[in-house]
């Protein structure tokens, strides 16, 4: 398979999904991508790499892996509130498999379709394998969220449950096997898109939960110049972690991260619009904690003593906001 086969077969199964809402003026096959920005939009643009043995097991599918590499790229357009347009595919590969090859694009395509994103071009080179996608997104003038507008009193809330792909990390570097659910959770995030769409000019601030949730409600703390109190019973977890003691789960849900899911404040007077995007979109959302203006994140366990959790995330951000990292 030569290099413009490998282009073609990506452009055929990729792009052949349905009519997406941004077409490219044009698209694969010139030196560059042309793209409109509607009047009153402005580009949101992000970029994130999946490296082998980094940032995946080597034998993750290669179906898994095109999902992935999309999906952690549309959670940040989804954590910034914008609605995804088009992406590129920046594709270093050991060698021409086109076995692979329709693996990896079939992962990508079905959730380039579910999503109605487009893809306008990219680049393919030899080498270790890695995956880079740069997606761009739209949103009204001014409309983008952003990790800089949490004040004191509002609340910290966040979609879905957490943990369930950190322990199915754990389980992989221990040499066992996650159970089915909890390696679907590693391997198949859903960004949380109609959601972010939904929290623009409700939410006060919003991230995507990649590496943990003191680590990125720690960038949205530093980032308000705020703190937070959170309590450690009211954070969701899936029956894949029913069985897991108290402790570990908590670290697997604090520090674990590649959970995809989103984390926001609100003004306390704003909850019921929160609960009606809840039911709207069939995502539970849970208030977490609430906003202080200590600068510090106090975390707080049923018995109201304060948790320290294991693992690097602690390290770095559960010292004073504007400490050591
Ligand atoms: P150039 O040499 O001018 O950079 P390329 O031969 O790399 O052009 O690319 C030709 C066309 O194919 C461009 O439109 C480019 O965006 C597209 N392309 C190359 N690699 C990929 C890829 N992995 N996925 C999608 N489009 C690609
Ligand atoms: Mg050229």
């Amino acid at each position: 398979m030569a290099e413009f086969d490998l282009i073609r077969r990506l452009q055929q199964i990729i792009c052949e999904s349905p009519e997406t809402r941004f077409k490219p003026v044009l698209g694969i096959g010139d030196d560059a991508a042309i793209l409109e920005v509607p009047p009153e939009h402005q580009l949101v643009v992000t970029t994130d790499t999946l490296l082998e043995g980094t940032h995946f097991f080597s034998n993750t599918s290669p179906r898994d892996l095109g999902h992935k590499a999309l999906a952690v790229n549309l959670s940040d357009l989804a954590a910034m509130g914008a609605e995804p347009a088009w992406f590129f595919l920046a594709l270093t590969l050991p060698e021409l498999n086109s076995g692979w090859l329709d693996e990896f694009a079939l992962g990508i395509a079905g959730l380039a379709s579910d999503s109605g994103i487009h893809l306008a071009g990219g680049d393919t080179t030899s080498g270790p394998l890695s995956v880079t996608i740069t997606a761009m997104g739209l949103v009204e003038q001014g409309g983008a969220l952003t990790r800089s507008g949490a004040v004191e009193g509002d609340l910290v809330a966040i979609s879905g449950t957490l943990g369930d792909a950190a322990l199915a990390v754990s389980l992989l570097q221990s040499g066992a096997t996650p159970e089915k659910a909890s390696l679907e959770a590693l391997n198949h995030p859903e960004p949380r898109l109609e959601l972010g769409q939904r929290l623009r000019g409700l939410a006060t601030s919003c991230i995507d939960i990649s590496d943990g949730l003191v680590a990125d409600l720690g960038h949205i703390l530093k980032q308000s110049g705020v703190g937070a109190d959170i309590q450690l019973a009211d954070l969701p977890f899936s029956e894949i972690l029913e069985n897991v003691g108290e402790a570990e789960r908590w670290d697997y849900q604090l520090t674990g991260g590649d959970d995809y899911e989103l984390c926001f404040t609100i003004a306390p007077t704003r909850l019921a619009e929160m609960e009606r995007i809840m039911i709207d979109i069939g995502l539970p959302l849970t208030v977490i904690g609430r906003i202080t203006h200590t600068e510090q994140l106090a975390l707080k366990t049923p018995s109201g003593g304060v948790y320290h959790p294991a693992g690097r995330a602690y390290e770095h951000f559960a010292l004073p906001i504007g400490g050591t990292s």
